[in-house]
């Protein structure tokens, strides 16, 4: 079989959507299915569609026109907030865009206006993970400057922590981002039909709280794919966590000393490595290396070591497994792993179930 592929099962995955779309739903929470990570894989994302959920989120719009091309009907909101330089296309193929810029908002305006067509636009609030969003005291600001351009409609507002500054979604935030909401209503005499609270990290806040205020949308990928929270990544109760795998072939397996000999300068990464000294083992070279994948990012499902890497190699201990040359590895992976791995035009894409 074509090697090193990803093995993608459609029914655990299709399984976890509809899980969280009802275990949200039960609290009046929508869930936006996240397809970045799986680069808009068409029959991935009519997994999602059939699994109920109705708004696809992208951070990158090329997947956004791709899903369009390849017929998937949804609601589609782009993530990543739009560069200046690609609006027109923004308001052309995405329904709705998160925005935290007046000078970005005032380019979609003009192209909706030229295109005939309405742009949804939800507003990111701060709320301190430090990545996108509009620090609360600015936001009303925009709100009266964003309320006078045409061809926009401002749908509500959203919030994204647990990214860069690994703030936690708590009763804390959220409620602020409610009493936030609740004011601008107040304030603009307007309705916020969506507040998009958060992504797979806000699994917790959600088990938890009695409250979700006004919290009716969370955007999620990594729960849906990989079955976990975000906060400790330990594994959802009643979800798949092995939805996707992947598959590597040996294409050596030699007996070797575990040290390299000579003298050591730089290796292909630009390091200096060192190993730990195992003695004479047996090492297989497996076709796939960095420009696909991390070690790091992998867990061997068999009693193998992963020892290093380089751009096309993984080397691993083949332990007590008597790996041989043209045999399959295989290996659970991460959110970084299956971004890498979907990207990687020289892993192919296997679907199994
Ligand atoms: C990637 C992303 C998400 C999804 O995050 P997960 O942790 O995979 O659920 C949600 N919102 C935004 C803005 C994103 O960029």
């Amino acid at each position: 079989m074509i090697s090193p592929r990803i093995e993608i099962n459609l029914r655990k995955i299709a399984h976890n959507a509809r899980t969280l779309v009802d275990l949200y739903g039960s609290n009046g929470i929508k869930v936006s299915g996240v397809t970045k990570a799986i680069c808009g894989h068409s029959e991935i994302v009519a997994t999602l569609i059939n699994s109920g959920i109705k708004t696809l989120g992208d951070s990158r719009l090329g997947n956004i026109i791709n899903m369009r091309e390849n017929g998937i009907e949804a609601h589609f909101l782009l993530l990543r907030g739009p560069m200046l330089s690609q609006v027109e296309q923004v308001v052309q193929n995405a329904d709705c865009s998160l925005n935290s810029e007046i000078v970005i908002l005032r380019a979609l305006s003009k192209f909706a206006l030229e295109l005939g067509l309405i742009h949804q636009v939800i507003l990111m609030v701060e709320l301190g993970d430090l990545r996108e969003g509009l620090m609360p005291d600015e936001l009303d600001k925009t709100i009266a400057k964003l309320l006078e351009l045409k061809g926009l409609r401002l749908m509500g507002l959203g919030t994204n922590l647990a990214c860069m500054g690994g703030i936690i979604p708590d009763e804390n935030n959220m409620n602020q981002l409610s009493a936030i909401a609740n004011s601008v209503e107040k304030k603009f005499r307007i309705k916020l039909e969506v507040i998009s609270g958060g992504n797979s990290a806000n699994y917790h806040w959600f088990m938890h709280t009695t409250d979700i205020g006004r919290v009716n949308d969370l955007r999620l990928g990594e729960s849906i794919f990989l079955g976990c929270e975000t906060i400790h990544r330990k594994p959802i109760p009643g979800l798949f966590t092995d939805a996707f795998q992947l598959v590597a072939e040996a294409i050596e397996v030699q007996s070797k000393p575990s040290l390299p000999f000579g003298i050591i300068g730089q290796n292909a990464a630009g390091c200096k490595p060192s190993f730990k000294d195992r003695g004479t083992i047996k090492r297989a070279l497996l076709g796939i290396g960095q420009q696909d994948v991390m070690i790091s990012d992998l867990t061997p499902l068999s009693k193998i070591d992963i020892l290093s890497s380089s751009s096309d190699h993984i080397v691993v201990d083949t332990g007590k497994t008597n790996l041989k040359v043209g045999q399959e590895v295989r290996f659970n992976i991460n959110y970084n792993a299956l971004l890498s791995l979907m990207t990687s035009s020289y892993v192919s894409k296997l679907i199994v179930e």
